[in-house]
Formats: C-alpha cells, structure tokens, sequence
C-alpha cells in the first residue's frame, strides 16, 4: 500500500453535498447510477470528453465489430436513466484541470465546477506503436471507442489481409471477427506465446491451436521492426527482426493499455502507471477516489499493486465508492474475473495466479474445445480459467472466493463432478 499512511477517514472532507466524476466510460457511469440506486440525494456531477452516454466496450472486438449491433445497442443504460437519477452530465467536455486548494476542477471551456469529493475514472488510450510510418496512415487501427470500431470494420472486406500486432484478448478476438468476415489474418506477438500476461501456458497453446484451425497465421517470438508504406502513405508491409515482411491491407495493434493520469499528475497526486489509491480507493487526495482501468490499487491477494483492466473490476470498484460516500468505507476486496469470446467459445478468468502456483489441468476428451485450468497454492483454489463452460465457471468462482482447500487429483478428474468439490453446507438441524 505505498500511499495508505498518507490517508486520512473520509470524514475528514465532511459534508460531501456534491460529487464530481471525471469520465464517463463503464466506471464513472456505474458510480453516478451507483450511488442514486444507494440513495445518495447530493448533486453528482459526470464530466465525459467522448460527445456519448457511457457505452460498454468490449462488444468493439466481438459483436459490435462484426457488424451485429447497432450502435444504441452499446449504451450501458438508457439515456433516461441518467435524467431519472438527476445526474447533471456534461458530454464532450475535457476536464482540463484539478485546483485541489479550491476544490474545483477546470473545463476546457473555461467554466469551474466545484466538488466536495472528486473522482479519477479517467481510463486509458491504447499504447501507441513508435513508428512516424503510422503517423498518415489511414489503415492502421488501434481499439478503444466505437469510432475505432466502425473505421476498422469497413477494411476487414473478404480476401483482404489483416495483420493484427499484439496476441492478447484484443488482438484475438479481432482476428476471429476478421476470419468470420473471410479476412486473411497473420497475428504477430512478441512473446513467445499468446496471452502471456494474462494465462496459463495451457490456455495459451490450446488459444494458438484454436486460431491456427481457424486458418490465423500466429507469429509468436516475432517482433515487428518496421512499417512499409506506399505511396499512398499507407502501410503495405510489416516487416518482422527475421527479416521477413508481412504483405498487408490493414494492421490493427493491440499492444496495451496507457492509463489516462496526466490530469491527476498535473495536479501532484500519486502516480506511477495509474493513479495509487489505497484500500478504499482513495489517492494521495483524501477528497479524491479514483476508479476503473485508471486506478492502481493494493491487492491483498497478491501483496502489490494491480492495475485491472475490466469491466468486473469497474463495476465493483464503482460500488465500493458508493458505500464509502453513502455508508461505511470497506477495504476493497473483489475478486477479479474477466471473458473473452473466440469464435464460439468463450475463456472465463477467476483470481489471480502467481507463477508459483501449481497449475491442474481438468480436460473432458468428449468435449474438444473445453476445459480448464486451476492454481493451487497450497492446495487452495486461487485462480482458474475455464473455456466454454459457464456452468463450471461459476463453480470455480466459488473454489476461488471461499479459497476452497482441493485434493489435486479430483479436481484433474473431469469424469466426478466440480461442484462435489465445494465445501458442504452444513445441515439445519431442527
Ligand atoms: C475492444 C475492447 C474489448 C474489451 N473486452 C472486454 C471483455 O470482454 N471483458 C471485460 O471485462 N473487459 C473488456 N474490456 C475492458 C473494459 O472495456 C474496460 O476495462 C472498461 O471499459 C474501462 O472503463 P473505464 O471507465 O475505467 O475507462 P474508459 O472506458 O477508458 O472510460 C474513461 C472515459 O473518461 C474519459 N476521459 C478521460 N480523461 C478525461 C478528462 N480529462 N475529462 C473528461 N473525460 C475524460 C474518456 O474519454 C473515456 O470516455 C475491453 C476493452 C476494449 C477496448
């Protein structure tokens, strides 16, 4: 908890008649309806520099960039909602500045908006590749809002030859859509497998096998080294270290995330690749929370801090807010957990791994495209990835949040049931 002892309770800022929300993405809107739906009667305020109500993102790589879905279907909530709740939302706004004395935040069109408590759910932009090559191309795509979507969807045409960089859920999953749409996909990762940060090496081999049957060339241990361009100015070529050159219509990179922190470093709070909070969310600022894909906060689970980019993680950090502005401050504790969808199946994540856990495998040889992977520390249940079965999905989230204590025999087994592994609930006597 590297900025815990500077906190001090909430009850130091007093009377919190007015909250002020920087963003509107999945965590600022889920705070905003979060408190009203606990019965926060203060003015809540939520300042967006995108010109939309909160929309989910991740249909962007699946559903949405399919072609599937309308763009009204991305709205979190219906517009009305907000209005409802009496929540005062200023669209295509840019928060410009934080004056922490004052308690006031600076708008780019000049205008104050005073807070009691403010909070940071500023999210992120997709990491940029360094290369002045892309800097006129126009087939070139990152994916973070809708408009990404519906530039990128309008090259993935069939026959066309994408090069997805960066083997991660992003570029996995746009590399299905695109094989859906007969789109020629080579995917290029610079690790030595794909999902490197984020799976076992079983899930990642099994991901590899999946793309390389749905006809993606997957290039792992590769590097990009350069961009070839025509005269155009569009790129015509990924050039790999080994020298070789990918021919290509369309590039989408998908290399990560940079948290959006400028605002809160220009105003002197912690920051270090996000912005520190402590237990109950709060930063170096005990008038200032920060929530979402921005915040980077003490994990008890693993003794750092993490930094989680998903929507579980929103929504529940965004309720913990509420509480702590309505009711009693609770450590926040949530497990994370993740999806991602793949052709037609689907990879649920519970907890979080550690490489020295000891990793189970339980496969059904009945069933090709399904299984899962559990971690053990000292035999307890601490983390699991399931592919393509939501039953045994929520099963493994019980193991994980009880951290339930398994003999690693039977939970290899697929043929006795998961759920004989969850501790009995005792009976009533009567
Ligand atoms: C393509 C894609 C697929 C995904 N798939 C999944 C998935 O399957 N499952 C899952 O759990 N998660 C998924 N995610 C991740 C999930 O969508 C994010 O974790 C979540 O949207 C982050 O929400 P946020 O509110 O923290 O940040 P953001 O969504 O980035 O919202 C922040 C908002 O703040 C605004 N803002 C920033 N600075 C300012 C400022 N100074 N003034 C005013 N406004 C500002 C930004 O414009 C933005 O609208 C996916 C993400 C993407 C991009």
């Amino acid at each position: 908890m590297p900025t815990a002892d500077k906190h001090q309770a909430l009850d130091t800022v007093g009377v919190v008649d007015h909250v002020v929300i920087v963003g509107a993405g999945q965590a600022g809107g889920d705070l905003a309806a979060s408190l009203r739906e606990l019965s926060y009667a203060g003015r809540i305020t939520m300042v967006g520099s995108e010109d939309s109500y909160p929309y989910s993102r991740h249909p962007l790589s699946k559903s949405y960039l399919l072609g599937g879905k309308p763009r009204s279907e991305l709205l979190i909530r219906p517009e009305e909602t907000y209005r409802r709740f009496d929540i005062e939302f200023e669209r295509g706004v840019r928060v410009v500045a934080i004056d922490r004395d004052h308690k006031h935040v600076i708008l780019d069109d000049g205008r104050d908006v005073g807070y009691d408590v403010l909070v940071l759910a500023t999210g992120g932009l997709p990491r940029t590749y360094p290369d002045a090559a892309l800097d006129h191309a126009s087939n070139v795509f990152y994916l973070r809002v809708a408009e990404h979507a519906d530039a990128l969807r309008k090259h993935l045409v069939p026959g066309a030859r994408l090069t997805v960089v960066g083997g991660g859920y992003i570029g996995l999953e746009v590399a299905a859509v695109a094989r859906g749409l007969g789109v020629e996909v080579t995917l290029v990762e610079r690790e030595e497998r794909l999902l490197a940060r984020v799976t076992s090496p079983v899930t990642s081999a099994f991901f590899a096998q999946v793309h390389d049957e749905e006809g993606v060339v997957v290039r792992t241990g590769s590097s990009v080294s350069s961009f070839e361009v025509g005269a155009d100015r569009n790129v015509t070529g990924v050039v790999l270290d080994d020298g070789s050159t990918i021919q290509t219509d369309v590039c989408l990179i998908g290399i990560g995330l940079r948290p959006n922190t400028d605002l809160a470093q220009a105003a002197g709070l912690d920051v270090s690749d996000g912005v520190l909070v402590d237990s109950a969310l709060r930063t170096s600022d005990v008038s200032i929370f920060a929530i979402g894909d921005v915040a980077r906060y003490p994990c008890r689970d693993s003794g750092d801090t993490r930094r989680l980019e998903s929507i579980p993680n929103c929504t529940e950090q965004a309720r913990a807010v509420a509480r702590t502005l309505t009711s009693v401050t609770e450590p926040y504790e949530a497990v994370p957990w993740f999806w991602s969808d793949q052709y037609d199946m689907k990879l649920q994540v519970v907890g979080l791994a550690a490489p020295s856990d000891v990793v189970v495998v339980r496969r059904d040889p009945d069933r090709k495209r399904s299984f899962a992977v559990f971690y053990l520390r000292y035999n307890e249940v601490c983390a699991a990835e399931i592919v393509s079965s939501p039953r045994d999905f929520a099963i493994a989230k019980k193991l994980v949040h009880q951290r339930v204590v398994v003999d690693p025999d039977k939970l290899a087994d697929a043929a006795a049931p998961l759920r004989d592994l969850l501790p009995r609930a005792p009976s009533s006597s009567r």
